[in-house]
């Protein structure tokens, strides 16, 4: 089978491939709830990544997949025993570097594959902007996603909740432990006003959830994974052959 994944080829394949388009899967390494692994949100955007890979290339895409960030922005979850986290001006540093070396070897379009909530980077993406000719453009995928879970999940949430219960059930079922899982219920803000979600501020975690979860993954099953998977990937992956045949040019993408 053919493969997408740098990490996963010699040098001898790299020269002979013009690739135009590079996907970086951008995860973290924080506890999901009591039922999934630390590793949950770069197993789901690295799964997402390849997939995509896959499609798009068939599709005409010039696309290769970077390995996989395992560390990112958890400065609110570092209560919770062995989170790793960077400050967000570390990940800044690391992206632009990437984007650097990319620029060295004539990629000039990078889709980051976000997988984590806390990996916000809008400020960041205007510094990058006046730094380097590489189109950069960030994508979360459950934003991807959000027209297409109408009919799969019951039980709306946003950390190890049914949908990424569902998606790791999927990618790797070894690692998840449902019989562990509690009911993922927040607690309510002492601000009301905040519940509408239209004030944004850092939430400590530890204060805010029991385990971490937020969402109920006690509905979660293999099969809404594999169908959300694939919804999401086939969207993101038309994105990535679109953004691959597009020709680059001053004042991209117009
Ligand atoms: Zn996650």
């Amino acid at each position: 089978m053919n493969k997408f994944q740098l990490h996963e080829k010699a040098l001898k394949e790299i020269r002979k491939n013009k690739y135009n388009v590079a996907i970086l899967p951008l995860g973290s390494t924080e506890p999901h709830n009591m039922h999934l692994p630390y590793g949950t949100d770069f197993y789901i955007a690295d799964a997402l990544a390849r997939k995509v890979c896959e499609i798009a290339s068939k599709k005409g895409a010039k696309v290769i997949q970077l390995p996989p960030m395992p560390y990112a922005v958890n400065t609110n979850l570092l209560e919770f025993p062995m989170t790793i986290s960077m400050q967000p001006s570390t990940l800044d540093a690391v992206i632009t570097d990437i984007t650097k070396s990319l620029e060295k070897h004539g990629i000039y379009k990078l889709v980051i594959l976000n997988g984590h909530g806390g990996n916000q980077m809008r400020g960041f993406l205007r510094e990058l902007y006046t730094k380097t000719k590489v189109f950069v453009t960030v994508l979360n995928w459950w934003d991807a996603g959000i027209k297409l879970e109408a009919g799969i999940f019951e039980r709306p949430g946003e950390h190890a909740d049914e949908k990424e219960t569902s998606m790791l059930l999927d990618i790797f079922p070894e690692t998840v432990n449902m019989k562990n899982a509690d009911d993922g219920a927040v607690r309510r803000p002492k601000v009301k006003s905040f519940e509408e979600g239209w004030c944004f501020y850092v939430r400590p975690w530890k204060s805010y959830t029991k385990n971490t979860g937020y969402g109920d993954p006690r509905k979660s099953t293999r099969q809404k994974g594999q169908r959300y998977i694939s919804l999401v990937s086939e969207k993101i992956a038309k994105m990535v052959v679109e953004l691959s045949k597009a020709k680059m040019a001053k004042g991209f993408p117009y």
